[in-house]
């Protein structure tokens, strides 16, 4: 018997520490790492002791005889990695707990911005004694886009927020949440209290086509929605016409998945969720039929990952569907690359091909090497119009309402901090936050995360991203690079309440948690949680002005 990584795996390898026999791959220090799309498990090798699968944070790990329905599949592609990438057991270099040094007992750190980065970087800090952390968000609540990003059937997901909640818990890490660098305090207000500031401030923004008709009522980028659907307070006024019967969504990562998933699936199977109960009307209406996703380039390109793909196949009364003639001469070629994660695609894609149209009333259709050229309507959308790749006289007319770019998103630059604007990312070297010219290490700054790497990466990479950060700083406090806070034996929460009397401490983003939990039990069809969707609502609990 064997233990299977399945769908849903975040690739934060606490899974591989753990495991006995050493038999998960790739691992942190392997190069395949930073580009896998999950970690896989050898089924020759496991010893089914069932460590891994208590490990894993988001129970991504099942017991090969006790699969969940649907995940049968993930038996072969966790053997086939194997066939493609013989396991090889060799020694790992293993970190022995760090220790400040004796004659600076004490460091404190500022991180700002509360999402997957920042938790895994007061991680990686709180651990060693004598750190203290300072954990700021603008929002009232903490984890960035575990709440806001993450689509609403992938609970298991975000159930790694317990595993962060336990990070807030412990006593040298406090939260100030509801409070922005930029508006209530600057870089160098935290550096007056702090030896080193993170940013980890994720990506708000997004990447624009730069074609004409981008800007029309009816062209917005997949983020607004999905910041509308999962009930951010930003975006929860947003409307999206969902009258027509075509979606186009341009761009073909896991975001553009999620977002088709939620326009096909029927809205009952968000009932369980914590998908907003508005988003949730405005989709039992909706006349949706098809949404069309379409990318640039080939098969071998596509940004979604096979298990997303595959979960596509799943869905209650969805047809996928892909054009054989648009990947046939991509499948047929030899694999420019030795990828496990192409290869699956192609296997896949080809399957799909070949399969029966079913009897669906909604469709999900892939649509490969075609590039937007403009976006057509007098005062809204009403079409768009595509170009194929590979015969640029070719050109294609889809008439729709809506059209959804989801071709990435980007950082936006904060005040006080470097910002490179081609990237859209914060110029750093493995984390220190450098000038313009990358010349010069800005002293105490540092970044994590999406503002650091750019948009990429599922949660857990951001693990492994923000050790890299946090083993920065504590490298050059130890050679004496960072400077004393004038302000170090002062209490953090007098200044910041000063700046910003409304703060959210983290009793007051418990009482949230617990108060968005209760609307979910009492809901009609019970929830995991029944978000608050504005910032009024969120204060008056947080701040314990309601019961
Ligand atoms: C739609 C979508 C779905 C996804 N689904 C999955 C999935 O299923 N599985 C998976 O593993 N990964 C998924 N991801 C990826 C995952 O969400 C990211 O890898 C991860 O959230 C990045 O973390 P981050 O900390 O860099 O950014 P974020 O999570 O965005 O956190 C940034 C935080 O900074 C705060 N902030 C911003 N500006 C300021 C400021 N000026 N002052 C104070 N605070 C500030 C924000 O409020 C936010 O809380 C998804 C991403 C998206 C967009
Ligand atoms: S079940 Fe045990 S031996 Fe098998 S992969 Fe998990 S930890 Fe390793
Ligand atoms: S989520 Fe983490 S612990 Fe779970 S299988 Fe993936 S890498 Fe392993």
């Amino acid at each position: 018997m064997t233990y299977v990584i399945a769908k849903g795996c975040c690739n934060d390898a606490s899974c591989v520490s753990v495991c006995p026999v050493d038999c998960i791959r790739p691992r942190p220090s392997d190069p395949e790492f930073k580009t896998a799309e999950q970690l896989y498990i050898d089924p020759a090798s496991c010893i089914d002791c069932a460590a891994c699968m208590w490990e894993c944070p988001v129970s991504a790990i099942h017991d090969e005889n006790d699969m969940p329905s649907g995940l049968d599949i993930f038996r072969d592609i966790n053997a086939e990695y194997f066939e493609h990438n013989p396991l090889r057991v060799t020694e790992t270099a293993r970190t022995g707990r760090r220790k400040l040094p004796e004659t600076r007992p004490k460091l404190r750190v500022a991180i700002v911005g509360a999402g997957a980065s920042g938790c895994y970087a007061a991680e990686a800090l709180a651990v060693v004694p004598g750190v203290e952390v300072s954990l700021f968000d603008r929002l009232p609540t903490p984890y960035g886009l575990i709440r806001a990003g993450v689509a609403p059937d992938h609970q298991k997901t975000k159930s790694i927020t317990k595993q962060f909640e336990k990070v807030l818990k412990r006593p040298n890490v406090h939260s100030y949440f509801n409070v922005e660098l930029g508006k209530h305090i600057t870089v160098e207000d935290l550096l007056e209290w702090h030896h080193a500031v993170i940013v980890s401030v994720g990506a708000d923004d997004d990447r624009k086509l730069g074609i004409p008709g981008e800007d029309l009522p009816g062209s917005y980028s997949a983020r607004e929605f999905v910041a509308w659907y999962n009930g951010s307070p930003s975006h929860a006024d947003s409307s999206f016409d969902l009258t027509g019967e075509q979606v186009v969504l341009i761009g073909n990562g896991n975001v553009a998945l999620d977002v088709a998933r939620v326009l096909a699936e029927r809205p009952k199977a968000f009932a369980a969720t914590d998908m907003t109960d508005y988003a949730i009307d405005a989709l039992e209406s909706s006349g949706v039929r098809e949404v069309m996703i379409v990318a640039r380039r080939g098969i071998d390109e596509a940004a979604f990952t096979t298990s997303e793909l595959h979960a596509l196949t799943e869905l209650d009364g969805v047809d996928v569907v892909i054009r054989k003639e648009e990947v046939e001469a991509d499948v047929a070629a030899p694999l420019s690359n030795d990828s496990f994660g192409t290869r699956g695609k192609r296997d896949l894609a080809s399957r799909i091909c070949v399969q029966e149209s079913g009897d669906a009333d909604r469709k999900i259709t892939f649509r490969f090497r075609h590039e937007p050229v403009s976006i057509n309507g007098d005062t809204e959308v009403e079409s768009i119009t595509f170009r194929s790749t590979l015969d640029e006289s070719v050109e294609e007319t889809i008439k729709t309402r809506l059209v959804l770019r989801a071709i990435g998103y980007r950082t936006s630059p904060t005040p006080g901090v470097p910002f490179d604007p081609k990237k859209g990312t914060i110029p750093n070297d493995g984390g220190r936050v450098v000038n313009v010219d990358m010349e010069h290490a800005v002293q105490g700054l540092y970044c994590t995360g999406w503002a650091k790497r750019g948009a990429t990466g599922v949660i857990g990479t951001s693990k492994w991203c923000s050790i890299e950060t946090v083993n920065a700083i504590f490298e050059d406090f130890e050679q004496g690079l960072l400077r004393d806070p004038a302000a170090l034996d002062e209490e953090v929460l007098g200044f910041v309440a000063s700046r910003q009397p409304e703060l959210i401490d983290l009793e007051g983003w418990l009482r949230i948690d617990a108060a968005e939990r209760l609307r979910g039990a009492e809901a009609p069809t019970p929830k995991p949680r029944r978000k608050f969707h504005s910032l009024a609502d969120m204060l008056s609990v947080g701040l314990g002005q309601r019961a």
